[in-house]
C-alpha cells in the first residue's frame, strides 16, 4: 500500500483544533465570520474553500492567534487559543522571508527565537531544507531563488518548529500551474511522513480535492459552514489517473454546484 492510502486507511482521529461559534467584526465594522463552528481532525489535511473575501484567511489568523476572534473561541489539542504558540506555524501566501538573510537563517528562524544554538538549530534546518529539496541552496538569498523555491523555504521553516498544526494560507498562489502540480505531489508525500495536522486554504476546487482528506466550504461573507465533504478517492496512483477517476470529478462537480450559487 502506498504511504498515501495508507493515510485514508487510519480510523477516525480526534479534533486537532476546535472552532467553537467564532464571530469576527472587524474594526469599522466589516463582519468576516458569523459563528463557525468546525473541528480539524488531527493527522488529516482539511482545506477551507470559499469566495474571495469570505473570510478564510481571517480564520486561518484566528486559529493562529495571530488575530483575536470578537467572539467563540478556539481550541489546539484542547487549549484555549490565546496568542501564537509553538504548536502552530503559519506558511504565507506572499513567502515571508526574510529577503536578507541565506535560506539556511531563513529556515531556522523559528528555532533561533526559541533560542537554539545554531550549531543545532543549522542540523535542523539542513534536514528539511533537504526534505523540501532545497540542497545546495543553503547559502542563497531569497531573491536568488524562484518563486517554487521561496514557497519551500516558507514550508522548510514552518516545519523546523516542529509544529503539530500547519496553517497554510493558499501556499502555492504565486506560482505557475506545473510547479504548483509538483507542490501538490510533494505536499501529500510530505503529509505521508509527517503525522501533522494540515489546515490549507485555496481558492481552488481542484487543488482542494485533490490534495484532501476534508473540505469546508464556507459561504459569502459573513460566512458560515457551508458544507464538509470528505473526498474519497483512492490516493497512491498516478496523479494524471486520479484527476480523471470518476471519484475526484463528480467531488469537483459537487463542491462546484455548492459554492457558485455564491458568486455574483
Ligand atoms: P479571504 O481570505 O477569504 O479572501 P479575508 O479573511 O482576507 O478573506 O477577508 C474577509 C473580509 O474581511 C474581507 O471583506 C476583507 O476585506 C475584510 N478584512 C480583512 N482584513 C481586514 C482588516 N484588517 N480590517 C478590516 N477588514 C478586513
Ligand atoms: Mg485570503
Amino acid at each position: 500500500m502506498s504511504p498515501q492510502a495508507a493515510r485514508k486507511a487510519e480510523p477516525a482521529s480526534r479534533p486537532m483544533v476546535q472552532v467553537h461559534r467564532v464571530s469576527k467584526i472587524y474594526p469599522g465594522g466589516v463582519e468576516a465570520l458569523s459563528g463557525i463552528s468546525v473541528d480539524f481532525p488531527e493527522g488529516q489535511l482539511t482545506s477551507l474553500l470559499g469566495p474571495s473575501g469570505c473570510g478564510k484567511t481571517t480564520l486561518l489568523k484566528i486559529i493562529a492567534g495571530l488575530i483575536p476572534a470578537t467572539s467563540g473561541l478556539v481550541e489546539v489539542d484542547g487549549k484555549t487559543v490565546t496568542g501564537p504558540g509553538p504548536e502552530r506555524a503559519f506558511v504565507f501566501q506572499d513567502f515571508a522571508l526574510m529577503p536578507w538573510a541565506t535560506v539556511m537563517r531563513n529556515v531556522a528562524f523559528g528555532l533561533e527565537l526559541k533560542g537554539v544554538a545554531q550549531s543545532e538549530r543549522e542540523a535542523v534546518a539542513e534536514k528539511y531544507i533537504a526534505s523540501v529539496g532545497l540542497k545546495g541552496f543553503e547559502r542563497a538569498f531569497p531573491h536568488e531563488l524562484s518563486g517554487g523555491m521561496r514557497q519551500r523555504v516558507g514550508l522548510a521553516r514552518a516545519l523546523c518548529v516542529n509544529a503539530k498544526v500547519l496553517l497554510m494560507d493558499e501556499p502555492f498562489s504565486a506560482v505557475d500551474e506545473q510547479t504548483r502540480r509538483k507542490f501538490q505531489e510533494d505536499l501529500l508525500e510530505l503529509i505521508a511522513r509527517e503525522h501533522k495536522t494540515f489546515l490549507f486554504v485555496t481558492h481552488s476546487i481542484e487543488e482542494a480535492v485533490y490534495v484532501s482528506d476534508r473540505i469546508v466550504t464556507l459561504s459569502r461573507r459573513p460566512s458560515q459552514v457551508s458544507s464538509i465533504v470528505e473526498p474519497q478517492i483512492a490516493r497512491g496512483r498516478d496523479p494524471d489517473q486520479i484527476r480523471r477517476d470518476s471519484a475526484y470529478l463528480d467531488t469537483v462537480e459537487t463542491i462546484w454546484q455548492s459554492l457558485k450559487r455564491y458568486l455574483d
